[in-house]
Parts: structure tokens; sequence; C-alpha cells
């Protein structure tokens, strides 16, 4: 037996000890070199988006316009998918075609093995007759792109450019997704049945849509954004006395209504209030729960069935309701007529990751600064909704309202309005901020 060391415990051990303090000296000061090359890189990587995305934004505009020229409504986006096509195959990118309807996948593989991830854009604009306020007006008669979602498609593709030129760094795949029909609540929906996620399988989706929120800005909140909106059936047996059974069900149902009738919460113009609006910790637009006036009364020999909407500002509240609904129904006079109380449909709505919300706003504060993140508190009322839910409900994701607006100018990018307008600068950030996203869930993280 040969021993290196005289069998001299104690200085074996000081000498192995000293040695393990000098590897583990070595090692920190690798793990500090590697992460000021990770913080360096990332500075890098985040300054070459911007760069990017500046030195598209003019042929960017130039896209919206022409989207917003020929707007095509939900299931009609031939055209527009066409262009969309065209665009991502200049790129270089992989595309999917005719996908749940005019759906359009462009499929971006980086350099390096890596995460999954998709982007969605929606494409369909909607009839109106109303007078275009651009000078690039429809040229369409009675459609016209009154939701942004002109906007959206050139924010994907800018995103789409911007990812391109980092091919080479990025670790993973990109998928973006241009979907037909968000206005119908059809597409999202029609590309999952098409066999969307059997060709692609991302692991993180987001989207976005434009909104009255200063442009320069992002908005949003793990959770819901958009109330949930269910219809609710009570049906008792049919024995005579309806009128009194009809008033008396409406009265307790409505009961369950917690707004007050002198509320805030009533005018639309308030979400955007500093006190009562979206924005604020004291936001009247939360935990909610309204009762539609409008019963829908049914009556067949067997039974009377009443009908009515219910929009809440969490599922939680929603799911709760039959039964407290049925229990007080038991607790009355017409405990024995009752057959069931179910909701009938139910609007599945936007529904935000929480872990990814919170590192996306996170990082935007970061590289953008505190003030282009709003934090958003209230929920939107009224069945208002997008169907990117559909996707959300397939793989955990984050949806983002990007500020559209520019006040000083007299733009205020409200969704649906008549006189909807862009400040079109809201393209360059939202090509420049979800860049970033993409890039750092992909390669920082
Ligand atoms: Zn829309």
């Amino acid at each position: 037996m040969y021993l290196h060391f005289p069998l001299y415990q104690p200085i074996h051990f000081h000498q192995m000890f000293f040695i393990k303090r000098y590897k583990s000296a070595i090692m920190l000061i690798l793990i500090i070199s590697a992460l000021q090359t990770s913080a360096q890189q990332a500075e890098d990587l985040h300054q070459r988006v911007q760069q990017h995305s500046e030195a598209i934004f003019n042929d960017l505009v130039e896209v919206r316009r022409d989207l917003h020229r020929y707007p095509e409504v939900s299931g009609k986006e031939e055209k527009t998918s066409a262009k969309v096509a065209d665009y991502l195959k200049d790129l270089g990118l992989e595309v999917h075609t005719n996908i749940g309807g005019y759906g359009v996948v462009g499929i971006l593989q980086g350099g390096k093995p890596g995460k999954r991830i998709a982007w969605r854009a929606d494409m369909d604009a909607m009839p109106s007759e109303e007078p275009d306020v651009v000078d690039f007006a429809s040229e369409i008669e009675g459609v016209r792109h009154i939701c942004g979602h002109d906007v959206h498609t050139a924010v994907g593709l800018g995103i789409a450019n911007v990812l391109s030129q980092l091919k080479q760094e990025l670790q993973g795949t990109v998928y973006f997704i241009f979907q037909p029909s968000e206005e119908n609540y059809e597409g999202a929906k029609a590309m999952i049945n098409n066999g969307l996620f059997k060709k692609i399988d991302p692991q993180e989706i987001y989207g976005l849509h434009i909104s009255p929120w200063p442009a320069g800005t992002v908005a949003t909140k793990s959770g819901s954004v958009y109330s949930h909106l269910n219809s609710l059936k009570i049906t008792f047996k049919n024995e005579g006395k309806k009128d009194a059974l009809i008033e008396d069900i409406k009265e307790m149902v409505s009961g369950f209504q917690n707004v007050e009738a002198d509320s805030k919460f009533w005018d639309f113009r308030n979400l955007e209030d500093p006190e009562a609006g979206l924005e604020s910790p004291a936001t009247v637009f939360t935990n909610f729960l309204t009762v539609s006036e409008n019963f829908n009364i049914r009556e067949s020999a067997e039974n009377i069935t009443m009908s009515t909407l219910i929009n809440t500002s969490d599922k939680k509240l929603m799911d709760s309701l039959p039964g407290k609904v049925r229990q007080k129904i038991l607790e009355s006079p017409y405990s024995s007529l009752l057959e069931e109380v179910v909701y009938t449909y139910e609007k599945i709505t936007v529904n935000n990751d929480e872990e990814l919300t919170f590192k996306t706003l996170e990082l935007l504060a970061d590289i953008y600064g505190k003030e282009s993140v709003v934090p958003v508190y209230g929920v939107v009322p009224q069945g208002r909704g997008d169907d990117f839910a559909y996707f959300q409900q397939e793989v955990p994701g984050v949806y983002y309202f990007l500020g559209g607006a520019n006040y000083e100018s007299g733009v205020i990018s409200m969704p649906h309005a008549p006189d909807f307008n862009v400040d079109e600068e809201s393209i360059k950030f939202g090509v420049e901020f979800f860049s970033s996203v993409l890039v750092d869930r992909l390669i920082l993280r």
C-alpha cells in the first residue's frame, strides 16, 4: 500500500480544507463572471430589440395602414391572412395557413434548443357604417378596424421580424399565431379544434389588446381582466300561481346584486377614473356581482323557467351563486316547486397566469421604466372579453392591454367606439416591449 501523504491526519485534513476553500473561491469567481456575462448579454439583447424595433417602425406603420384600408370581418380574413403569411415567409419562417378558417401560424426556430413560446394576434375587423377618422380610411364599405386588430397584426409581424434578427441567439422556438374571428369569439376555438396544438406545442402563450391607456404603457393583472358572464336558469314545477312566483323570484335573485344603484360602476367612462377606475387599489370594478333586469320567462304545462345573465368579477363569486339561490328558494314558500338552479351558458374569460404576469411586468418595468407598467386592480365589466381565453385553457399565459391613446391629440383608443383611433407610436412600443418579454422568457429565464 502506497500513500502519498504520511499518516499524519491533522495536516492531511488541513490541506484538504485549504484546497476546498480555494476551489470554492474559484467557483464563486466563475459564477460572478457568468452572472455579469448574462446581465451584459441581457442588456445587449434588449438594446438590439429596441434598435430593430425602431428600424422597422415606419414599415410597420405602412403594413398597419394597408390592413386598415382593406379590413375584413370575422371569417372573411382571406386577404389579411395572405398578407400575414407572405410577410412571415419573407422572414424565413415556416408558415402554416388555413387553420380554423383563415388562421396562420409562423414558426421561428432559434439557433439553440430551448423553451417553446407562442404569441397571438387577432386579425378581423368589424361592421361599421360610421365614417373613418383617419386619412387612410377604410376602402371597404361598411367594414372598419374599430377594435385595433390591424394594430395587433402589425405588432405581431413586428415581433416576428425583430426576433428573426436575433434568431442565432434565441434558445427555443417561437410560434406566431394569427387568429381570425375574434369578434364573434369563434376563431381561437376553431384553430384549436382544427389541430393547432398538434402542429405546435407551446409552454407559454402571450397576446395583447390595444386599450385607452396612453401609448407607451402596458397594463394587466393576474387572474381575470374581463368579467365572467353566465346565464342562470331556475326551473319550477308549474302549478299555477305563476305571477307571484315570478315577481318574488326576480326580486330574490336581483337581491344578490352587490353594486349600489348610484355606484360609479355603471358608467364605463369611470374605467379610467383615478379613484374608481381599474388602476386604483380602491377600484369599484372589483368583487362585483350583477344580475340583469331582463329575465327570460318560459312556461310549459309542466314547468316555468326563469333565465337571466349574471356578471361577476371572479369565478368564485360566479360559482357560488347557484347554491345560494337554491338555498334561498328552499327557505321560501316556493321550495316545493323548485326543480333546479343551473348555469346554461358560460362565457369563458381571460385568466392570466400569476407567476408569468408578475415576472413579465417586472421585466418590463426594469427595462422600460416603472412608468411604462400600469398595475391593474379592477376587472372590465359587462361581458366584454377576448377568446384568447380558449388558448389560456390549454397553455398558461398572459394577456396585456397595450396603451394606444394620446390624450393631447385627442386620440382615445376605446375599442368599438365609432371614432376609434390609435396613436401609431403604440406599434413600436408593442414590438419592443413584447420582443423583450419573449427574448427574456426564451434566453434569460
Ligand atoms: Zn378586439
